[in-house]
Formats: structure tokens, C-alpha cells, sequence
């Protein structure tokens, strides 16, 4: 029998545990607080497939957005440097979250807020 690979262009990720509770919700709070619309996303993913900075890196705003709210930041800003702020995703988001200025306000936490 032939046993070629198929490769559906994705990989299943490990189980892993989120101690949500032992993480730091701080920064995720100061970026709500000046960007409310944080607690708008709903995580579906069309900012990221639209995004400019993700045709050439592997950034996802979505998962930044993810990854604020569980407070798991370590290594986020980064990451967060990878957006050109174009402003793309602003026009597709379907939950009219202010994807720049949220962008620009994580940015800003991170760099300056120390744990
Ligand atoms: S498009 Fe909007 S709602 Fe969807 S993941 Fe991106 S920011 Fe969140
Ligand atoms: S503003 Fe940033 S996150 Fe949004 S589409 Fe442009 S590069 Fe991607």
C-alpha cells in the first residue's frame, strides 16, 4: 500500500494547560482600558488573513490579541513590532475592533510596563 504523506498545509498542535489564573492579566487591563474594543474580538481570524505583515512572517494579530487576554506576554513585543500598522485589518474586522490603535497600545505596554 502506498503511504504518501498529504500535507493539508497546517500541523496539530500539542495539548498543553493555560493556568489562566497564575497568569498576568495587568497589561491585558491597561491596554483595555485605553483601547476598550480588546474585549470585542472574537478571535476569528480575518484580521490575520488579511494581514500584510503575515504574507511575509509568521505574525498573527489574532493570536497577539489571544495572547494579551490570557496575560501570556513573554516575548510579545517582539512580535508586535512585526505589524506595519496599514491599517488593513481595521477594514475587515467584523467586531469593528480598533485593530491600530490596539496594536499601538499593546506596543506601548509592553515596552513600558514592567512586571
Ligand atoms: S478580525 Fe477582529 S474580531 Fe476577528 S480576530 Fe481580528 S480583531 Fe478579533
Ligand atoms: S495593521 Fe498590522 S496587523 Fe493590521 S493588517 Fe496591517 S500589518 Fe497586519
Amino acid at each position: 500500500m502506498d503511504k504518501k504523506v498529504i500535507h493539508f498545509g497546517y500541523a496539530v498542535t500539542r495539548d498543553r494547560q493555560i493556568d489562566f489564573d497564575a497568569n498576568n492579566h495587568e497589561i491585558s487591563a491597561i491596554v483595555a482600558a485605553a483601547e476598550p474594543t480588546l474585549k470585542l474580538c472574537i478571535s476569528c481570524g480575518t484580521c490575520a488573513a488579511t494581514c500584510s505583515a503575515a504574507q511575509f512572517t509568521d505574525f498573527s494579530l489574532r493570536r497577539i490579541i489571544l495572547l494579551v487576554r490570557r496575560g501570556e506576554t513573554k516575548g510579545l513585543a517582539k512580535e508586535v513590532s512585526k505589524c506595519m500598522l496599514c491599517g488593513k485589518c481595521q477594514l475587515v474586522c467584523p467586531r469593528n475592533v480598533s485593530t491600530r490603535n490596539l496594536i499601538i497600545q499593546i506596543s506601548k505596554t509592553l515596552t513600558t510596563f514592567r512586571p
